[in-house]
């Protein structure tokens, strides 16, 4: 017994397929429950490696993911469809190659969310269920937990990773030797060769050189990468599990398992229970995804000359501060192309500010686009006021930010680690632990401990202080003019130096005029015209409504329980992220996270 859930119609447009007919058609039932194949096609698992949190694995997937086969739309574009969870494949060792109803709907949602928010994805176009139970936790007094096996069908041009491109490190299957071989680095460039081919084929009439060719599919690769993880940045995104074969050659958000968005700005956000090392934490994501670009650059050394890919993996970091920065100014409703060198540090300030406040990273970005501009003193003030009122609303409590840095250990073990880091490193290593995954559970119980002990009074009192700076800064700013605020670095602060500007004075310079031809203040009717067009511009780079941890967890709850309605109401409410949407007001989907969603955690 299978029963498809619910469609994606966008997804399916892209295999030129209406919802109507895929919910009518048995043939569409069999084909995406796996039951049966397109006529006189084999279906194929992808082989591929990984390095898994800091070390090679080997060979280790798709043990899950079964591929239909690929269409050519009518717009020529081309469509991998897959299966995610219909059963074993050859890779599936000693798994069953099944997912279950709430890892399968939090892939749907989300892949679909990251379509409709801009952000490059795979596609997710449909759920189907069975009474096929599967068992993948045990409840606390020994019980195995029946989950219902589904099957996901998702789309992109292609699912290759840079794990696949890494399995020619691996042992050669035909010889038996491990590592680099000439039969290997010989499927290396069939296969690089078929990826430009198929995905890149622009490259092919621009470069004649193989090598050229080859380079500059390197470089590609890198500078999609950057931009999308600065894209996940600016939109609060954690991925939670960024091994080499979670990152897709196209610089797609692919394979969600474990992910997050925050709720509260907070750095070291960890959304995977299991990452105790905190490798993958939010501040950590570009740094993670430019060392797995590190990785590819390793994989193509034996047909790629390696100063030459060093040189394109170079760019990596300054890609994504500009990109980050393009797409934080577009956030605060200013643009790149006038940018001004104190703007990096209005940004870093800003998040800074977020971050020792608790706001929440969603809301107050949109609120932002309320500040307004004034041609008198008095009106500017009051803006000024209003909008404090609201961000200060969507602060989280102390209590709730503690929870936020709580360390995923107990705290007995993280000081007994702590100890062994110091006298007995083989021990430590004996247990599998390193010097920084020790070092950052430290970190984190500290920041935990200085959270908790913060008392209420003292948080708002502070939290109004330094907004307050901040709004006047940038309400100047937008006026085009510089005020510097130093108040913020009178403190270590974690902030990245390079977002600071160069000279660093400790008094505020007065506001000075951008030109020096010192242009009058304009008409409070043009100011109202620029106040309008920014609040515009400004509400299509920051999203409404996210895919919050407590949205996805009530709408898997009730489709557990077979009520899909909820988590069709979050697939419609996340189909239109920057709009406001009225008539879903009742539901309160831009709250902050209820109580009872305080202690959620996914892994
Ligand atoms: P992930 O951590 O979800 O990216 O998974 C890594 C690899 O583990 C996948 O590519 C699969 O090959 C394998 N895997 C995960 N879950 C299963 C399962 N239930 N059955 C078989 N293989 C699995
Ligand atoms: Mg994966
Ligand atoms: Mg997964």
């Amino acid at each position: 017994m299978f029963r498809l859930i619910t469609l994606s119609p966008d997804a399916l447009q892209l295999l030129n397929l209406s919802a109507e007919e895929c919910l009518e058609s048995r043939e569409f039932l069999e084909l995406v429950s796996g039951n049966t194949t397109f006529n006189g096609s084999q279906p194929l698992a992808h082989c591929y490696c990984g390095h898994q949190f800091g070390n090679f694995s080997g060979q280790l997937g798709d043990g899950r993911a079964l591929s239909l086969g690929e269409i050519v739309n009518f717009s020529g574009e081309r469509w991998e469809l897959q299966l995610k969870g219909s059963g074993k494949t050859p890779f599936s060792r000693n798994s069953d190659g099944r997912a279950v109803l709430r890892s399968t709907i939090r892939e749907y949602l989300c892949s679909e969310a990251m379509h409709y928010l801009g952000i490059p994805t795979t596609r997710a176009a449909s759920i189907v269920t069975s009474s096929t139970r599967v068992v993948r936790d045990i409840k606390y007094d020994g019980h195995p937990i029946q989950e219902k096996a589904t099957v996901l069908l998702r789309l992109a041009p292609t699912f290759l990773r840079f794990g696949s491109f890494e399995i020619f490190k691996d042992t050669d299957k035909t010889t038996g030797r491990a590592g680099p071989s000439p039969k290997n680095s010989e499927l290396l460039k069939t296969l690089l060769n078929y990826t430009v081919k198929h995905h890149y084929p622009e490259l092919i009439e621009k470069y004649a050189d193989e090598t050229d060719r080859y380079v500059a599919f390197y470089r590609e690769v890198v500078e999609r990468t950057a931009r999308l993880v600065a894209q996940w940045q600016c939109v609060g995104f954690c991925h939670g599990v960024l091994n080499t074969d979670n990152m897709s050659i196209l610089g797609l958000t692919i394979d969600f398992g474990p992910f997050g968005f925050m709720d509260a700005f907070n750095p070291s956000y960890i959304c995977n229970g299991s990452d105790t090392g905190a490798r993958y934490s939010y501040e950590n994501q570009p740094s993670m995804c430019g060392w797995n670009t590190a990785k590819l650059a390793e994989a193509l050394i034996p047909i790629v000359p390696l100063e030459r890919l060093k040189s394109e993996l170079d760019r990596f970091r300054s890609l994504f501060q500009e990109a980050h920065l393009q797409i934080m100014l577009g956030k605060l409703g200013m643009s790149y192309s006038t940018k001004l060198p104190t703007d990096k540090s209005l940004v870093a300030d800003l998040l800074e500010i977020m971050d020792r406040t608790g706001a929440d990273f969603t809301n107050t970005f949109r609120l932002l686009s309320r500040l307004k501009l004034f041609a008198d003193e008095t009106s500017s003030k009051k803006n000024e006021e209003e909008l404090l009122k609201l961000i200060l609303a969507q602060t989280a409590s102390p209590e709730v930010l503690a929870k936020a840095y709580k360390p995923l250990m107990p705290e007995n073990q993280i000081l007994q680690m702590q100890m062994l880091s110091h006298q007995n490193p083989m021990m430590l290593m004996m247990m599998g632990k390193s010097a920084e995954e020790v070092e950052a559970q430290v970190a984190m119980l500290n920041r935990y401990k200085k959270a908790l002990k913060k008392s209420p009074d003292e948080k708002r009192t502070t939290d109004e202080k330094f907004w307050r700076l901040w709004l006047h800064r940038y309400r100047e700013r937008l006026h085009g003019r510089v005020v510097e605020d130093n108040s913020l670095r009178t403190e270590a602060t974690e902030v990245d130096d390079s977002a600071r500007p160069s000279s660093e004075s400790s008094e505020s310079k007065s506001p000075e005029p951008l030109d020096s031809k010192s242009d009058p203040m304009p008409s409070q009717d043009e100011l109202n015209k620029q106040n309008s067009a920014r609040s515009a511009s400004m509400n299509r780079c920051n999203p409404k409504f996210i895919l919050r941890n407590y949205i996805a967890q009530r709408a898997i709850e009730l489709a557990e329980a077979g009520d899909y309605s909820e988590m069709k109401r979050v697939f419609e409410l996340l189909k239109h992220p920057y709009d406001e949407q009225p008539d879903m007001d009742e539901f309160r989907y831009d709250q902050l996270p209820p109580e009872w969603s305080h202690d959620l955690f996914v892994s």
